[in-house]
């Protein structure tokens, strides 16, 4: 059983309504040891001023409280997941600032993920209209290969190919053509110590695989990937821990033996099947 959930949101994320309470309440009834809380902090969000901003010092209070009470029940760890742009504008300053960020304030753990390029949310059609598919994709990769290599402080890239969620009806990408692109980004974190996680997110739409895709997973175990958190990304108490039980049969039949939790940023590991 995987016993840690290192991907949620809570009410301090403007997308999530679930109180960090309530979301706790429910790792614990699930039995996870393991729970951390990855607010959104996208710096300069384009659509909408001030979205995707929480308030640090209020974020800290609130989730040290909640560990403390909890803390005879389950090890609640504190981390963030920050939206990482490479707009030649952002990306001159953005990294200087997170990083100041994540020197400032104790997190546990820091996820780096892309929501945003060339000023867009692929979630919105808006970006489809100026890109076919494969072009959408491929430049989604391609930011995350220069955010790979400008930003540092996080421990995983979250959700390498989540932009396959978002595809217009009907559309279909062959990521396998990325080939070269994923390398260059797998080879890219494992020079800085980063890893990957697993975002079982999309089972709950249907998926048959989680982000990234297994041929993904595979490449990075082959490169010498060790550092390996998994997480649901759940919004709500029901999504918490979503389909563990088949990403840790899937990881298994791919080879893995372990996976990561991370304290205080130190990685610390827990074999799988167990
Ligand atoms: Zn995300
Ligand atoms: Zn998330």
């Amino acid at each position: 059983m995987i016993i840690a959930d290192f991907h949620t949101h809570s009410s301090f994320s403007t997308d999530s309504d679930s109180r960090p309470e309530e979301m706790a309440a429910r790792a614990c009834e699930l039995g996870l040891k393991q729970y951390c809380i990855t607010d959104h902090m996208d710096l300069d969000f384009p659509l909408e001023e001030g979205a995707f901003i929480f308030d640090l010092p209020r974020y800290f209070d609130k989730l040290t409280l909640l560990r403390m009470q909890y803390a005879d029940r389950l090890d609640l760890r504190i981390g963030i997941e920050l939206g990482l742009r490479n707009e030649p504008e952002v990306i001159s300053t953005m990294p200087e600032r997170y990083r100041k960020m994540l020197a400032d304030w104790p997190f546990d753990f820091a996820i780096g993920s892309t929501h945003v390029l060339e000023y867009r949310d692929p979630y919105y059609p808006e970006y489809w209209q100026m890109h076919s598919p494969e072009e959408g994709v491929r430049l989604y990769l391609e930011s995350i290969l220069d955010n790979a290599g400008a930003y540092d402080g996080f421990q995983v890239y979250g959700h390498l190919d989540y932009i396959l969620r978002y595809l217009p009806e009907g559309a279909e990408v062959d990521t396998g053509r990325f080939y070269d692109l994923y390398d260059a980004i797998l080879k890219k974190l494992l020079s800085k110590d980063m890893g990957i996680e697993v975002n079982t997110s999309c089972y709950a739409k249907g998926a048959s695989s989680p982000h990234p895709e297994p041929w993904v997973l595979s490449r990075y175990l082959e490169l010498g990937g060790e550092i390996l958190t998994i997480g649901s990304d759940a919004h709500m108490p029901e999504r918490i821990a979503g389909a563990f039980d088949r990403t840790e049969a899937l990881l298994l039949g791919l080879g893995y033996r372990y996976y990561t939790t991370f304290r205080n940023r130190k990685p610390e590991f827990h074999e799988l099947g167990k």
